[in-house]
């Protein structure tokens, strides 16, 4: 039981170099040339010290035997001198070596970033849009690509640099035992409890980091909230400042407690332990200085010795520091790896055409539950569609309209039931040849901070410079007049990022993005959720006008709260709590007297 206890003990306490062989691993795969200088340095630099020590011997002793010896020929200069030179060639390597290790990590250092950062990029595009709704992953993603371009080099550095003092301690040991073995065992035993307390220390401190990230997060995003141009005006119109500045504090007063507490005791600890190894190293030292009254050592020994001592206390304590640095470094990487790591489902439909063109897109009995929510968003939800027809989709906020289009493009799998594309179960489509089949505007789409043709042409990224099929688009999105107005036409940078960036007003950016979905006019099934919600009634009215010409044969599904929009529709579906309540034409569903015509009546009054 104790054992076991112990045995845990030391697996937490060796946390701290946990990742430190997959870190040299992915320096390794960066590049191998500079990995292997920087080994080979990093030797070089750490038994050069011991050399230096040993050939500063070597000069004393020397030069005592030839004061000694009587007269002063060349001979007896010469070596003397020859060992200077040694030691002076010595110390340059040393100094080049050192220099070569800081030009090693700044060049990898660079190129690690620039890696890591793709690796995290690459694993993103592969994720599903449930991963990225997920907090918990969304956190591990925002974690791995805040300094990535640091971290990693820096556990490889703190590691090699702990060889490094591993190894001049170990060669001062071996220079050491000429004078005692026993001195050696002593100085190690002594140096034991600083060690063990400084890896207790980092792994509690990983421990403590990783725990609390939740708070870290919080007031990151707070600062996030505080200091970003997007969420400034509401910031200052609701005075929302002084609260979440307290708030800021409150995180910061918990989180400061519980690093001075552990910052303390380490202090305090790591102090004592290492006056035990100081108490141990003068001890050995004074013990030198009586062999050497005694003349037992020669001059030229305690010389060496010396050096060692003072060099060895300051390696030691380099080496403790390292230590402490590498639980942050390996916090980060336990984090990159765990983003690295996350299993993404694999698409597997490979079909490029369906079973029966002529049968459009057809809900059967389609559920759906949002994970981690208790209710379901939709609820055996049965449509059909045919090629070239158009569907409104109406509700209130929440019933699941959204989630709909969701499941039609593919962004989430239905629960049970299931959606059929001419003929073949969605998921058994190549999901790049459906995507490309469908031209969707989210409510939320995305005001893209480059130029406005740019913004239309992501809509095809096989033709993003087509400035033939800006225009096109541009037209059937009702956009042209408004860019014909702007300083550079299609070339004006949009947004306020970058220098010289014009910002549009809602309507407009909804026109920019309806144009972006003309501009797959290869799509046969656009999908519009509310794109006219920030226009002024005349362009709807307008858009619409034209729509049905613009898209014939396109099957169209549309969003919108405005009847005068809905009732173009060749069928309207009702959704409510996540069913279809009523479905039919307009005029049918006037007929019913239902939901719809309720709705439809309101809305008319208000217009009256
Ligand atoms: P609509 O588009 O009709 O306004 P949605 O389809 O966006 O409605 O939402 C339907 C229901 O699903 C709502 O109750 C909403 O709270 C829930 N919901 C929407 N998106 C998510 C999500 N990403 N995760 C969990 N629940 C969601």
């Amino acid at each position: 039981m104790k054992i076991k206890k112990k045995r845990n003990a030391l697996r937490q306490s060796l946390a701290v170099f946990r990742y430190s062989g997959r870190a040299i691993g992915l320096v390794w795969n960066t590049s191998r040339f500079l990995t292997i200088i920087l080994a080979t340095l990093t030797l070089a630099a750490g038994l050069l010290p011991a050399a230096i020590a040993y050939l500063g011997k070597l000069i004393v002793d020397a030069v005592v035997l030839a004061s000694q010896s009587d007269g002063s020929s060349f001979v007896n200069i010469s070596r003397p001198l020859l060992y200077v030179g040694l030691e002076a060639i010595a110390v340059a390597l040393l100094a080049g070596s050192q220099r070569g290790l800081s030009i090693c990590q700044s060049l990898l250092r660079v190129l690690l970033g620039q890696k890591v950062n793709v690796l995290i990029l690459e694993k993103a595009l592969t994720l599903d849009l449930r991963q990225f709704e997920d907090s918990e992953f969304y956190d591990k993603l925002t974690n791995a690509r805040r300094e990535a371009s640091v971290r990693p080099l820096s556990l490889v550095t703190r590691t090699f640099g702990l060889v490094q003092s591993a190894l001049s301690l170990v060669t001062y040991g071996v220079l050491l035992v000429n004078f005692s073995i026993w001195a050696v065992i002593v100085l190690i035993l002594a140096a034991m409890p600083a060690f063990i307390a400084e890896t207790k220390f980092a792994g509690q401190a990983f421990r403590l980091f990783s725990w609390r990230a939740p708070e870290t997060r919080q007031q990151h995003y707070i600062e996030n909230l505080l200091a970003r141009e997007d969420f400034a005006t509401e910031v200052k119109l609701y005075q929302l400042g002084e609260m979440l500045l307290s708030r800021y504090h409150n995180l910061f007063n918990q989180l400061y407690g519980e690093d001075r507490d552990l910052t303390l005791r380490r202090g305090l600890w790591g102090y004592l332990l290492s006056l035990v190894s100081t108490a141990a190293f003068y001890m050995a030292y004074a013990w030198i200085v009586v062999e050497t009254v005694v003349g037992r050592i020669s001059l030229g020994d305690m010389t060496m010795y010396l050096i060692v001592f003072r060099q060895g206390q300051s390696t030691f304590s380099n080496a403790l520091t390292s230590i402490g640095g590498m639980y942050e470094d390996n916090l980060y990487l336990s984090n990159l790896y765990d983003f690295l790591e996350e299993e993404v489902p694999q698409p597997w439909g490979k079909a490029t055409i369906g079973v029966n063109p002529q049968d459009g897109i057809r809900f059967e009995n389609v559920s759906f539950t949002y994970p981690g929510s208790s209710r379901p968003a939709l609820r055996n939800i049965s449509l059909h569609l045919k090629p070239g027809e158009k569907l409104a989709i109406v509700g209130e906020n929440g019933s699941g309209k959204t989630t709909l289009i969701k499941l039609l493009t593919r962004l989430y799998t239905p629960d049970s039931g299931r959606i059929f594309l001419d003929g073949l179960d969605l998921q058994e489509w190549d999901v790049d040849v459906l995507r490309r089949r469908i031209g969707v505007i989210f409510q939320n789409f995305v005001r893209y901070q480059f130029t406005v043709g740019e913004n239309i042409g992501v809509g095809d990224v096989e033709h993003l410079e087509d400035q033939s099929r800006w225009q096109n688009a541009a037209q059937k999105g009702m956009a042209q007049p408004f860019i014909e107005q702007l300083p550079e036409d299609f070339r004006t940078q949009l947004g306020r990022w970058f220098k010289g960036g014009q910002e549009l007003s809602g309507g407009q950016w909804q026109k920019i993005a309806l144009a972006r979905a003309f501009m797959r006019n290869r799509a046969d099934i656009l999908v519009l959720d509310e794109p006219t919600s920030a226009m002024d009634a005349q362009a709807e009215f307008d858009i619409f006008n034209h729509f049905r010409s613009l898209t014939k044969e396109q099957m169209v599904f549309l969003i919108s709260h405005r009847f005068s929009t809905v009732r173009m529709a060749d069928k309207i579906a009702v959704i409510e709590n996540g069913e279809v309540v009523e479905q039919g034409t307009h005029e049918e569903l006037l007929k019913t007297q239902g939901r719809y015509a309720k709705l439809f009546l309101l809305q008319a009054a208000g217009y009256k």
